[in-house]
């Protein structure tokens, strides 16, 4: 029998372990979703798995669950980034939901020189993050950074850290198999902006050496649908699916 309600917490868990609740946390348990004394409650803490745990203190403005079993192990993502430049607020927490979802360990909105939104807001952004881990059943939260450029990004770019540049002027190179020879390694994928990537950025993108140009067909996506298209590309021949 395991709970139906899963919640993220910041707290350590383990076999009999007490876990206090914030005001939202018990207003969700106790006013949206009814939840009394001994109801279940499914948590994760990004660290520990999940834990199936009881309600055993509920009230208006606080309460505590008590850890009872662990039902799943921690399993983490493959080392996988996402680096997307900032498009609509919609579209961008779209982007952010799916890279959760669909298993990316950490998610960095880049600046590029064609970057529509100059500002984000982490803290939104990561708690999107959080509940699409708690929707779809993981027991790990990718970490959302703050906007960064991409050419600084470059700059300092781990040596072995490969790169699937998603390029819209590249059709007809689907992901190579000479990308097996780094499924071990860690990874990023690089979606651009509406406006595309600048000739400069092409050309740096072109010429580093961790890059894997990939064409996502004969259309040109919107950067959403291409942020989804190139992760379950990757997902399906490099990752954990
Ligand atoms: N510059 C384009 C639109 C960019 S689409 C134009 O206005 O014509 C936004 C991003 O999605 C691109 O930068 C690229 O990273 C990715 N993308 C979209 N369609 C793609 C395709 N067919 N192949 C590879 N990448 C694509």
């Amino acid at each position: 029998m395991s709970a139906k309600i899963r919640l993220y917490v910041e707290h350590p868990l383990g076999a009999g372990q007490s876990i206090p609740l914030e005001k939202e946390q018990a207003h969700y348990l106790f006013g949206v979703m009814r939840q009394r004394l001994g109801g279940a409650v499914a948590l994760f803490n990004g660290v520990d798995g999940e834990w199936q745990a009881e309600v055993s203190e509920a009230g208006k403005r606080g309460g505590s669950l008590t850890c009872v079993a662990q039902s799943k192990p921690l399993q983490m993502p493959p080392d996988l980034w996402l680096l997307f430049a900032p498009i609509k607020k919609a579209r961008t927490d779209f982007i952010v939901e799916k890279a959760a979802e669909m298993g990316a360990m950490r998610i960095l909105p880049v600046g590029t020189d064609y970057t529509n939104s100059e500002r984000i807001r982490q803290d939104r952004l990561q708690a999107h993050a959080v509940e699409a881990a708690e929707q779809c059943g993981g027991t790990y939260v990718p970490q959302v950074d703050e906007l960064q450029k991409l050419a600084r990004l470059l700059d300092c770019w781990p040596a072995e850290r490969q790169l699937m540049f998603c390029d819209e002027a590249e059709v007809g190179n689907a992901l190579q198999l000479a990308a097996q020879e780094h499924k071990d390694a860690p990874w990023a994928i690089l979606i651009g902006p509406e406006g595309g990537f600048s000739s400069a950025e092409r050309k740096r993108l072109h010429g580093l050496p961790q890059s894997h140009v990939v064409s996502l067909g004969p259309r040109i996506l919107r950067a959403d649908t291409a942020a989804v298209a190139a992760m379950t590309l990757w997902q399906q021949s490099l990752g954990d699916w």
